[in-house]
């Protein structure tokens, strides 16, 4: 058995080349440690999603290079008409935003392995994990990036879990979908449905943008549900919208589908193994966004971990609990407990009220609404914005929020807890 002075032995493995994976190998990477990494696919290949965020967020990191096409004129269609959002959204260059971390992956010396971690066992000073193809990586501290369904790391309790859920098509149109140059970051409108559609399932909404050329992204999204909107409702509500407005698909260039849980719940601190990512349950329970998260609060972990490395008897389970207390400080873990409090609301919200409910989010002062989406506000300044929504609410709305149901009660209570 090897011991945590063997060479063979790296300080940290990061499971998972994902944006998660590759953003905190580089930041572990970045504070003098020896890390591996591991990869399922060849390290190259271009990640699947596309990737939005707003441009203030990459802004204060002076990450801006990073993007590609990016919308000034960014709207939404709520049941009183137009709302403009003054803020600038932007899409990821994927290939730049990876490279950008692979780079540093490379200056800073982390060596990645291609496989499949399978099973891990703990020693006094190291892990160890198995690959499918028997072969074994051991360091100091492991750090699962593995996505929503991680490899190794285990969550507290099993709720129900609601998932956003959205088809989209990029390709031309017979006219355009939105106007040139625009993005609209939810349109409700929904006179195409059928009444039968809209009792049987919850509202969707428009999310699309166009890019210059005659090409355009249009795609159907269901903000948060459980179960999950069927991928089949979505298509057929999104060429419903389109034929509604007289709108045929000319080309189709690129087909999203795209499923992912928004309420996970906190992974379990109590274990000798950290997460970064969908796997330390990142997602922003409101806006299912994760990638500024995680651009923001890599260093934060890595700072915590390369502290407590720095003892050479520390146990894997010591040097994870200093990587979760950096990762979810109590701040940050009581705004947590906030937002999925708010999203159970959101998600038994009808049309109506999620009409409203939007029209007087996108009211409040902008540094309020985009602090709340972007998580760059304090607990208080959090529970200040929540209560200035409540008292601009109109009466339905205000009702949906007064209303304790489902597990509303125990998310406010591990609130208080924390
Ligand atoms: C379609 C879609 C669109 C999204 N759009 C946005 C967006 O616009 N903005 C935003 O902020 N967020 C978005 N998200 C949410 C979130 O940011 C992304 O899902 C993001 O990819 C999560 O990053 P991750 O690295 O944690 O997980 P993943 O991207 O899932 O990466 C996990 C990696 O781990 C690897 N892996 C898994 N198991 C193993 C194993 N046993 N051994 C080794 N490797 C393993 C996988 O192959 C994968 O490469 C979107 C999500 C989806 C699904």
């Amino acid at each position: 058995m090897l011991d945590a002075n063997d060479a063979r032995v790296f300080d940290a493995l990061v499971i998972g080349a994902g944006p998660a994976g590759t953003i905190i190998a580089s930041a572990l990477a970045e504070q003098g440690l020896k890390v591996q990494g591991l990869t399922a696919t060849p390290l190259n290949t271009i990640w699947p999603n596309t990737y939005g965020i707003w441009r203030d967020e990459l802004e204060l990191l002076g990450l801006t290079h990073l993007l590609g096409h990016s919308w000034t004129d960014c709207v939404s269609y709520f049941s009183k008409g137009e709302v403009k959002h003054e803020r600038t959204y932007s899409f990821f260059d994927k290939t730049k935003f990876q490279q950008h971390f692979l780079d540093i992956c490379e200056k800073f010396g982390v060596s990645w392995v291609k496989g499949n971690a399978k099973l891990i066992e703990h020693q006094a000073t190291h892990s160890s994990v198995t690959l499918t193809s028997g072969d074994v990586l051991q360091a100091r501290i492991v750090v699962d990036a593995s996505g929503y369904k991680p490899v190794f790391i285990k969550r507290k309790g099993d709720p129900t879990i609601a998932y956003q859920a959205a088809y989209g098509i990029m390709g031309r149109f017979s006219s355009p979908p939105v106007h040139d140059n625009q993005m609209v970051l939810m349109d409700f409108g929904s006179d195409h449905l059928s009444e039968n559609d809209r009792k049987q399932n919850s509202p969707t909404f428009l999310y699309a943008m166009g890019f210059g050329d005659d090409l355009y992204f249009v795609e159907e999204t269901s903000l948060s549900s459980a179960p999950a909107i069927g991928l089949d409702v979505l298509e057929r509500r999104l060429r419903s919208r389109l034929k509604s407005r007289g709108i045929e698909v000319l080309e189709e260039h690129y087909i999203e589908r795209c499923l992912f849980p928004m309420n996970l719940p906190m992974p379990s601190f109590d274990q000798p193994i950290v997460a970064f990512g969908g796997a330390a349950s990142m997602v922003h329970p409101a806006s299912g966004y994760s990638i500024g998260a995680q651009l923001r609060r890599a260093p934060d972990l890595a700072i915590a971990i390369a502290a407590a490395i720095q003892s050479e008897t520390a146990s894997p389970y010591e040097i994870a609990q200093a990587g979760w207390k950096g990762l979810w400080p109590d701040d940050c873990l009581r705004k947590y407990y906030l937002y999925r409090f708010g999203l159970e609301k959101l998600m038994r919200f009808d049309e109506a009220q999620l009409n409203h409910f939007f029209e007087t989010f996108f009211a409040l002062k902008t540094s309020q609404w985009s602090g709340f989406l972007s998580d760059r506000l304090t607990t208080i300044e959090l529970i200040g914005a929540m209560l200035n929504l409540f008292a601009k609410s109109p009466n339905d709305v205000r009702w949906g929020l007064m209303q304790f149901l489902g597990t509303e009660g125990s998310l406010f209570w591990e609130f208080l807890k924390v």
